[in-house]
């Protein structure tokens, strides 16, 4: 894995955490995303290397909207980006960690993602993403 290429937070309400995150960072977003797969709205920042992604229920089956129910609000998943997704999904799945989904998907941002389950990284939500190629 190269680095961390976003963290995502989980929010009630994207207008209102679109403002707050803009006052926090002193900048505003550089792109508002659905993801309609998924079920979220995403909005993104840049501070230095890493992004921030706010992601927001569409609907009351998103994983989003799960997420909240049960946690609260907060951090809901952190993304590290991957050379080669197919060969790092192959090689963590041999590692014995637990692949979400078996294939890769498209997610926000031009990524191909695949998310690993918490329950078998100490509750922790991960993401793998490759910039797919333009
Ligand atoms: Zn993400």
């Amino acid at each position: 894995m190269r680095k961390v290429e976003h963290i995502g937070i989980a929010v009630k309400d994207l207008a209102n955490a679109n403002e707050l995150f803009t006052k926090l960072f002193n900048q505003a977003n550089y792109k508002l995303e659905s993801v309609q797969s998924e079920g979220v709205s995403t909005s993104f920042f840049k501070v230095g290397e890493t992004k921030i992604e706010l992601l927001e229920a569409t609907n009351e089956n998103s994983s989003i909207a799960k997420f909240i129910e049960k946690r609260g609000e907060g951090i809901h998943h952190i993304a590290f980006e991957v050379e080669d997704i197919d060969s790092e999904m192959q090689r963590l799945q041999a590692e014995g960690f637990q692949l979400i989904n078996q294939n890769p998907k498209d997610g926000a941002d031009n990524k191909r993602i695949c998310f690993l389950h918490p329950k078998s990284i100490n509750g922790v939500l991960i993401e793998l993403c490759q910039e797919k190629a333009k």
